[in-house]
């Protein structure tokens, strides 16, 4: 069997050749990190986890007409994704005050903002993610006025989606980090969302305990993150058959189906 050719590895990911050209796998670590690395270590299952939540997110935004990587789920942690030209841009959705607006501005944690904010970190690792103006991402030509535009009305459109998606589960979207790619055709591009969407990089906390269900509970040693990152999953119905099987689209006659409830017994 011939080794697969590694492109890429992160912090919490890894990139891999796909079977086809303008194809990648995407597979998920239980690796974690916190500070820009400074603060190592595992969440047991996490990869599994994330994989399957990532998959159920972006195939629903999808649904809503999201242009988004993903393909289809290979297995338990791994993806098919389009392959993209990052954007080197972390797109930071917040409707609730925490993290690092709370320290930067002194703004206590739980407090909901006037409106929901959008913010963007420059990509380097060796810079610390620095946050930046639009006029940075302008000046430096990071990316086109265009490509601004159809990233922050994704943006917005996915906050409002996810937010919805997430208090139907009793949990509160507090804050999340997006990335975009460019998808080439020939001379053109289109931005599409990128990355992958789970408890690492979104900020959800129970409705009704405030309880934190994401990442935070290993940046801040509160414990119990596998517990957390599980009980999201079960909460959107990942870990019961609830949802669909690996990658399948949505199928409207299934749901159908479904809403009908079983056939009626026979006489
Ligand atoms: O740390 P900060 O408050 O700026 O994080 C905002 C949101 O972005 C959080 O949900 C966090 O998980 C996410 N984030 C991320 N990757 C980073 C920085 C932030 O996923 N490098």
């Amino acid at each position: 069997m011939s080794r697969r050719t590694k492109i890429y590895e992160g912090k919490a990911k890894i990139l891999y050749e796909g079977p086809e050209p303008g194809t990648l796998i995407q597979y998920f670590k239980d690796d974690a990190t916190a500070f820009n690395a400074e603060k190592k270590g595992t969440i047991n299952g996490k990869g599994v986890i994330n994989n399957r939540i990532s998959e159920h997110v972006f195939t629903r935004l999808a649904h809503i007409g999201i242009p988004t990587h993903f393909i289809r789920r290979l297995n338990m942690r791994e993806q098919l994704i389009r392959q993209v030209d990052i954007i080197p841009l972390e797109v930071v959705v917040r409707n609730v005050a925490a993290g690092s607006i709370s320290k930067r501005l002194g703004i206590e944690e739980g407090e909901p903002l006037p409106h929901t904010l959008i913010e963007y970190y420059y990509k380097d690792d060796a810079l610390g993610d620095p946050l930046v103006a639009e006029e940075h991402i302008a000046c430096f030509n990071w990316c086109t006025n265009e490509e601004m535009h159809d990233i922050s009305s994704m943006a917005i459109r996915i906050n409002d989606f996810m937010c919805g998606m997430f208090a139907a589960i009793d949990i509160r979207l507090v804050d999340f980090k997006l990335e975009f790619g460019r998808l080439y055709d020939g001379d053109y591009s289109r931005v599409i969302l990128a990355d992958e969407i789970s408890p690492d990089g979104c900020r959800l906390w129970d409705m009704n305990t405030g309880e934190k269900l994401d990442k935070d509970r290993f940046r801040r040693d509160l414990g119990g993150e596998e517990e957390a990152y599980r009980e999201v999953a079960r909460r959107l119905g990942l870990l019961n058959g609830e949802d669909n099987g690996p990658g399948e689209v949505f199928d409207l006659s299934h749901a159908r189906s479904r809403l009908r409830g079983p056939p009626p017994l026979k006489k």
